[in-house]
Formats: C-alpha cells, sequence, structure tokens
C-alpha cells in the first residue's frame, strides 16, 4: 500500500500555522467572468456531491460553517473562492460537487463547461485535490473529471474521505486500488491520503499538501 510518507514535522507545523490564522470566503464565481483576479495561487478541491466536501474544508480550516453544503442540484454550479493567510498566501477553491443521480443532462453540461473552462484557462490554478469516498473507491463518475485534470494538465491528488467509516483492512485496500487508478494517470500524485473530518485522519497531511501545492 503506498503510504503517506513520514513529512518534515516543519511542513505540518507550517501548514498548521497557516490555517490557524484567517481563512474567509472571498466570493462565489458563476462563470467564468466572476473569478477573481488572479493574484494567489489557488488550490482546488472537486468530489461528487455528499463526498465530505464541505466538512472537509471545514475541518482543514478548523471552523464550523465556512464551506456550506448546498445539496440542491442545479443550485451549486458555482465555484467558492476561500482567501487563506493575512497577507494573502493561497486561495482555496471549492468547486461544484458532480454525479447528481437526477442532475438534468443541461446542468451536467454547464458544470463540465465551467469545470472545463476553468481548468485549462487559469494560470492561477496550482494543483487541484479530488476528493473520493473511501467505501467507494474511484468510480466512473469521479474518472470523468480526472480525465478533465489529465487532459488540462492540471495536477492532482486524490484524497479519501470519511475513513472513520470502514474497517482499517477495507481501508488499506481501498488506498492500494486508488493508488493504482493515480500511478496509471499522467497528472495525479502518487500518493493518496486518507481522511476522516470526524475524527481528524489525515487534516494535518492535508494541509500541508495544500501548502505544498503552492510550492
Ligand atoms: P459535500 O456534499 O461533499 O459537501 O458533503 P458534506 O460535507 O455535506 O457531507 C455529506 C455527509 O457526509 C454529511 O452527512 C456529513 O456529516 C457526512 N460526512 C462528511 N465527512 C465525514 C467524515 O469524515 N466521516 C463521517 N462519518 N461522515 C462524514
Amino acid at each position: 500500500m503506498t503510504a503517506i510518507p513520514p513529512r518534515d514535522g516543519e511542513d505540518l507545523e507550517a501548514a498548521r500555522r497557516l490555517f490557524a490564522g484567517p481563512v474567509t470566503f472571498l466570493k462565489s464565481a458563476p462563470g467564468l467572468q466572476h473569478l477573481p483576479p488572479p493574484d494567489a495561487p489557488e488550490v482546488a478541491f472537486a468530489g461528487r456531491s455528499n463526498v465530505g466536501k464541505s466538512s472537509l474544508l471545514n475541518a482543514l480550516a478548523n471552523r464550523t460553517g465556512l464551506a456550506r453544503t448546498s445539496n440542491t442540484p442545479g443550485r451549486t454550479q458555482e465555484l467558492n473562492f476561500f482567501d487563506v493567510g493575512e497577507p494573502l498566501r493561497l486561495r482555496l477553491v471549492d468547486m461544484p460537487g458532480y454525479g447528481f443521480a437526477k442532475a438534468p443532462p443541461a446542468v451536467v453540461r454547464q458544470w463540465r463547461f465551467l469545470i472545463n473552462d476553468y481548468l485549462r484557462g487559469r494560470q492561477a490554478l496550482k494543483r487541484a485535490l479530488v476528493l473520493i469516498d473511501a467505501r467507494h473507491g474511484v468510480k466512473d463518475v469521479d474518472r470523468d473529471i480526472l480525465d478533465m485534470l489529465d487532459k488540462a494538465a492540471v495536477g492532482y491528488r486524490l484524497v479519501l474521505t470519511k475513513a472513520d467509516k470502514i474497517k482499517a483492512s477495507e481501508l488499506a485496500a481501498v488506498t492500494q486500488g486508488t493508488a493504482d487508478e493515480a500511478r496509471r494517470r499522467p497528472a495525479a500524485h502518487p500518493e493518496i491520503i486518507a481522511t476522516s473530518s470526524e475524527g481528524g485522519l489525515g487534516i494535518p497531511e492535508l494541509r500541508a499538501a495544500v501548502l505544498d501545492a503552492i510550492g
């Protein structure tokens, strides 16, 4: 299994300190014309709806209510930007969830256009973190965005969520399977981060991965 390599304690501490400081909502962008000026490096979070993205963003920033869920198909076609650090160090970008069972085709099309335009045209975007439910592993709905990231040559990392919901042996197996998927993909980072917003597993490593992404 591909484990998270031991990290320099200093990396973890620098990342902890960064996220203990200001993290503030900047704006929602329903289209590219609404993006903020590209004046800070961006790290984007993607994942199917209900994967635990809002919970993970809140855990990352060590606060509640920063990222809100809006699990209504058709009402989530926005990129949400959060400023991190004072002075500003980076921006977190909460990408609209995908994979709604009942999403109308027009909504899916709109999602694809928004995401593709953002991924292909945004110089400030340094890396994406793609969240995968640890109970399910990588599914075809996830592969759709992985393909988009590979084609746009945006580097990304796969992050397992809700690790507390499965046994350690199952987590080891899904981590292995996810690492196998990552190895086959040109823009994927080979190491998988397993997280739980409930228990806090992997949150320090995820913070360090965000900081690492902006180099
Ligand atoms: P989003 O739609 O991707 O933003 O997902 P949410 O963050 O709203 O989470 C969806 C559901 O999963 C909620 O009921 C959360 O309480 C639950 N959830 C999220 N993260 C975790 C986790 O790490 N562990 C457990 N057990 N439940 C979680």
